[in-house]
């Protein structure tokens, strides 16, 4: 499968470890979630915008509820917009009601209601950023496009030993082609939720799970960080490659 943007090398013995020991955690402890049911591009697209700044826990009845209010993209450009914001704004960060029916109209009037299938096109739709491009091409359209969120960026970061707190275009730009090249041809979709799962369940932000993580003997900062977590779990010490980091972390 075409790859998209960008280029990255990584050494075999570590690519293998962290593809082989992702893809069969995966399959073991995966989480059974709805939208990874369908590979409809409107599904996935309003599970990725309702998933934004929330949890997993806190869409699964929102999603529900959407998707039987507004089953098609062209419900959704109807709206009326109070009716999406009813639903979505209990989640909080409110302009994702907004942000769902925009995309929609833009659908239906300007790409006459097919949903657009190519990165330029979708980063095109208003309010799209690489990252929900990126969830639609490999979830909807099973394209080994690579995806870059909060998790994934600390997962990846971690195990190659690059600063994912760094924000800097250099850095997020070395992640970003890291989140591409780690795709084994061909199983982005699978691949990409088997990040994501990681990066939530056991590579989390304060307390990963090194010592049972089935990557800890490719990861960079399982073997040999700290990371400033003073967790148990970790016995590694992490030299970032800047000393300067941002207070928060947030994705460019
Ligand atoms: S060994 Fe630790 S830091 Fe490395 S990927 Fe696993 S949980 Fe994350």
């Amino acid at each position: 499968m075409k790859r998209i943007k960008y280029q990255a090398t990584i050494a075999m013995p570590a690519l293998s470890i962290f593809r082989d020991g992702i893809l069969e955690w995966y399959r073991r402890e995966g989480r059974d979630l709805p939208w990874r049911h369908t590979r409809d591009p409107y599904n996935i697209l309003v599970s990725e915008i309702l998933l934004h700044q929330t949890t997993v826990r806190s869409v699964l009845p929102v999603y529900q509820q959407f998707l039987e209010r507004f089953p098609t993209i062209e419900a959704c450009a109807e709206g009326p917009l109070a009716a999406i914001k009813e639903i979505t704004d209990p989640l909080g960060y409110k302009v994702r009601g907004s942000w769902i029916y925009e995309i929609c109209r833009y659908i239906v009037t300007e790409c006459q209601g097919v949903f657009p299938d190519t990165l330029d096109a979708l980063l095109a739709l208003p309010g799209v950023g690489r990252y929900t491009a990126g969830a639609v091409l490999s979830f909807a359209f099973e394209q080994d496009a690579p995806i870059l969120d909060t998790n994934v960026n600390r997962l990846v970061g971690r195990f190659f030993g690059v600063d994912y707190r760094d924000q800097r275009a250099e850095i997020r730009h070395e992640l970003w082609a890291l989140a591409e090249a780690v795709i084994p041809l061909g199983q982005g979709a699978e691949f990409n939720q088997a990040l994501m799962d990681m990066g939530a369940l056991v590579c989390t932000a304060k307390k990963p799970l090194c010592l049972t993580c089935p990557l800890y003997r490719g990861c960079a900062m399982g073997q040999s960080a700290d990371d400033g977590l003073r967790a148990a779990e970790t016995r590694v010490r992490y030299t970032p490659r800047e000393k300067k980091t941002p207070k928060k972390e947030s994705l460019a």
